[in-house]
C-alpha cells in the first residue's frame, strides 16, 4: 500500500473514531485531544436503575479510552506523514513492515519491538 493510501486509510479512521466518540463524549480542549464520556442522565428513578447506569457509564468510559488512544495515535501517525518521518519503528527505528501498516496504520512500532 502507498502512503498516500495510507494517509487517506488514516484520515478515515480519524473521522470514523470522532463520530463514534462524539455520541457519547464531548471533545475536551484541555488537555487538547482529551475526551470525556457525557454521564448519563438520571431520570430520579429507583436506586437500582441508577445503578445500572452507572455500570453503562464506567463500560462506556473504558471504550472511550480506547477510542481516544487510537484517534491520538492516527493523529500522531498524520503529523508523521507531514514529517516524513512515518512508518518507522518508535524503538528500534527499523521500518514498519507495510503489511503492518495496512492492518494498524497508526503503529508506532514494528512487530517485533511490539512483541
Ligand atoms: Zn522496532
Amino acid at each position: 500500500m502507498q502512503k498516500k493510501e495510507l494517509k487517506k486509510k488514516l484520515e478515515n479512521q480519524k473521522k470514523e473514531l470522532r463520530s463514534m466518540l462524539e455520541r457519547f463524549a464531548k471533545e475536551d480542549d484541555k488537555p487538547e485531544g482529551d475526551w470525556d464520556t457525557k454521564f448519563p442522565k438520571f431520570d430520579g428513578g429507583a436506586l437500582e436503575e441508577a445503578a445500572d447506569e452507572v455500570e453503562e457509564f464506567d463500560s462506556l468510559r473504558s471504550i472511550e479510552h480506547s477510542l481516544e488512544l487510537k484517534l491520538k495515535k492516527t493523529n500522531k501517525a498524520l503529523e508523521k506523514i507531514k514529517k516524513g518521518t512515518y512508518g518507522k519503528c518508535e524503538s528500534c527505528r527499523a521500518d514498519i513492515k507495510a503489511d503492518r501498516l495496512e492492518v494498524v496504520p497508526e503503529a508506532e512500532t514494528c512487530k517485533e519491538c511490539t512483541e
